[in-house]
């Protein structure tokens, strides 16, 4: 990055520019709605959102977080997303460099943004983001040679095999569906993307922090506890993050500490 000064400014603000898509998607790929046609509109009086009030946190602020037109308050995501997709592109571009992989986990970076703010709204995760996503990610492996391509398949294999178990046995103990399709397909993509021992890390993150989020979402929060419904996607997202910028010291710590 230091023969490139202005590329960490040029990546942040891609990443703002890109977060302000990704709230399209949040927002209308759940409901069924075209990611493209109309452009942006206000979710509660449907009126068109001019250019110089889609500036991405800017115009938040400047609109003091209401519609121009109907007064309507503006959900804090918005801001949220678009400041997050920027500051972690900059922290995978500044891990990474310029480089394919770089490129490659700026994409799942943000397709596991998406995956994490639908999926805690609406507890799901669409197809249309996972099996795209998995294919990128062993069109990745081929072309950048992070992994080796045999370790992105069975890196696939072993992140959908390993969650499918993980549902059946919790299906057992919990009497009712514990783990949706949609987090099946996350966990393979994980695998083509990160290779099959950093999505076996991945699992024993995103496991860790749902049952001690998720145990303390149980007091805390009135809908958790009616429901006991947690949504996994935000777990293995996060787990996922932890393996981008963590993985492989953790492992080497582990491997250093325990089997010498
Ligand atoms: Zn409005």
């Amino acid at each position: 990055m230091q023969s490139l000064p202005f590329l960490p400014i040029i990546v942040f603000l891609s990443g703002l520019a890109l977060g302000s898509f990704l709230n399209v998607v949040i927002y209308r790929l759940p409901r069924g709605k075209s990611l493209i046609r109309p452009s942006s509109t206000c979710p509660s009086c449907g009126k068109p959102i001019r250019f110089y009030d889609n500036i991405p946190v800017i115009s938040f602020l400047v609109l003091r977080r209401r519609c121009r037109h109907c007064g309507e308050k503006i959900s804090w995501r918005y801001p949220l997303v678009e400041l997050l997709t920027a500051i972690l592109f900059t922290l995978v571009a500044s891990t990474y460099g310029f480089s394919l992989q770089s490129f490659g986990y700026i994409l799942l970076t943000a397709m596991l943004i998406a995956i994490t703010f639908i999926d805690l709204e609406h507890f799901i995760i669409p197809d249309y983001v996972t099996i795209p996503g998995a294919i990128l990610g062993l069109i990745l492996a081929v072309f950048s040679g992070h992994i080796a391509i045999l370790n992105a398949v069975i890196g696939l294999l072993v992140g959908g095999v390993s969650l499918l178990l993980i549902g059946v046995i919790g299906d057992k103990l919990f009497k009712k569906e514990s783990m949706g399709g949609g987090d099946i397909k996350l966990s393979a993509l994980l695998g083509a993307y990160l290779g099959w021992q950093q999505v076996i890390f991945v699992l024993v993150c995103a496991s860790f922090l749902g049952a001690v989020i998720g145990l303390a979402g149980i007091l805390i929060s009135k809908r958790i506890k009616e429901t006991r419904l947690i949504p996994f996607g935000p777990f293995l997202a996060l787990g996922a993050l932890v393996s981008i910028f963590f993985g492989q010291y953790l492992i080497d710590l582990y491997v250093n500490t325990f089997l010498r």
